[in-house]
């Protein structure tokens, strides 16, 4: 047997797809006149014009192109005005991206219990919620923790949430968009989120005074914030109050995600196909779970997440990650590679962090599988097998 042949139908899961033919004309056009800068043209810069189809998208009032999400993230908390060491709560179960975002904005980061259904442990959540003063709730993977259970403490408190909605493009809890419930949402454009430009992020709000500070901080300096639409005595008032963090977005990265916008819908779907028949194999296999969707939670999933069912020694699991990459479905436990930038003990840059037990039992037997969109039916059926082949194979030996 030779053990590093990857059967030749195994799918590729890491390739991009192709960016659409249309982003091609006007990115000859940017090069040709050299107008990059979102804020040269006096109208209709190419960012522009993404601010307000991805607002128009989401049903915001406002969207700040930046950028990245880690980028939207800080000036959501730069925008609160959060006092130096203010306690902003976090998942435990997230991208480092994020805690650091805390971080880079002077606060602190409370790390919170996420249990083995991948979402928020909501008795932690209050628990810790005293003394906060923001909440910062990312959808880790594109599951969706209890907003109305998350919304209804903090409205309670007058305690802001942001949404770190960079893997949730396109889900929906109770019919309204991800990204859209609390005060800010923030997403991503970064190669491996839906829509790729290699990176880029979305700052969204409905609130005008979050707005008009975010885009002056994002770099809109003197009297650039006149080309976003909408309240202009706010802008007046932050002008040269607030420091310019110079975030844009730049007009090459417009160009390359406008016309992903209008396959979204259709990448959702598919995603949802993909995971919805993986998760139906595996399920049935005494080997794996798939955490469920909460009830009002419509996903976009564009990879999986499953969880090794009952006594896995860690051997075991690690035996199971080599046996799935052999046979051509490389899943990664979270919290079993080295320096992985999602568990947290890796989080080095906090200090000590407090030991989550629940969080690391998780991440010890959860494991990660990318399902780009692009996938058709049959990799999928391949990929399960080769899943369920593998935990034959690690439980099997000695
Ligand atoms: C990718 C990701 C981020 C960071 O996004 P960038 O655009 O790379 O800064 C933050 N949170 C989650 C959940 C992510 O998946």
């Amino acid at each position: 047997m030779s053990a590093d042949v990857v059967p030749p139908q195994a799918p590729n899961l890491y390739d991009a797809e192709p960016i659409p033919a249309a982003a091609m004309a006007e990115i000859e056009r940017l090069l040709a006149t050299g107008d990059l800068f979102r804020y040269t043209a006096p109208e209709g810069a190419p960012v522009a014009r993404l601010e307000s189809e991805f607002a128009a998208l989401m049903g915001v009032r406002y969207a700040l192109a930046v950028s990245s999400c880690s980028a939207a993230l800080f000036l959501a908390l730069q925008a609160l005005d959060l006092a130096p060491g203010a306690r902003v709560l976090v998942p435990a179960f997230t991208f480092a991206a994020v805690p650091s975002a805390v971080v880079h904005a002077g606060c602190v980061p409370v790390l919170v219990e996420v249990d083995d259904s991948l979402r928020v442990d909501m008795a932690d959540f209050a628990a810790k919620l005293e003394g906060a003063a923001a909440v910062m709730i990312s959808h880790m993977r594109g599951h969706t923790s209890d907003m109305d259970a998350i919304m209804a403490l903090c409205d309670a408190r007058g305690i802001p949430v942001i949404e770190d909605a960079a893997h949730s493009l396109g889900t929906t809890w109770g019919g309204r968009k991800i990204g859209t419930i609390g005060k800010i949402g923030a997403f991503s454009f970064q190669s491996y989120k839906l829509v790729n430009a290699g990176e880029g992020g979305m700052f969204v709000t409905d609130d005008p005074e979050l707005a008009a500070r975010a885009v002056i901080m994002s770099g809109a300096y003197e009297y650039n914030w006149k080309k976003h639409p909408g309240l202009q005595n706010s802008y007046h008032l932050w002008q040269n109050r607030l420091p310019l963090y110079n975030m844009r977005m730049q007009n090459l990265s417009a160009a390359v995600i406008r016309p992903q916008l209008p396959l979204v819908a259709a990448r959702v779907a598919q995603g949802r196909a993909n995971h919805d028949q993986m998760a139906d194999v595996l399920n049935a296999t005494p080997h794996f779970a798939v955490p469920p969707a909460l009830g009002p939670e419509e996903r976009a999933p564009d990879s999986i997440q499953f969880r090794l069912v009952g006594d896995w020694s860690d051997d075991q699991a690690r035996r199971f990650e080599a046996a799935s990459k052999r046979r051509g479905a490389a899943a990664q436990v979270f919290g079993l590679s080295p320096d992985n930038a999602r568990a947290f003990w890796n989080w080095k840059f906090l200090g000590d962090t407090p030991d989550l037990p629940k969080t690391r039992t998780m991440l010890m037997r959860t494991c990660d599988l990318r399902l780009p969109a692009r996938l058709q039916s049959g990799d999928i059926a391949f990929l399960a097998d080769a899943l369920i082949c593998a935990a034959e194979e690690a439980r099997a030996a000695a």
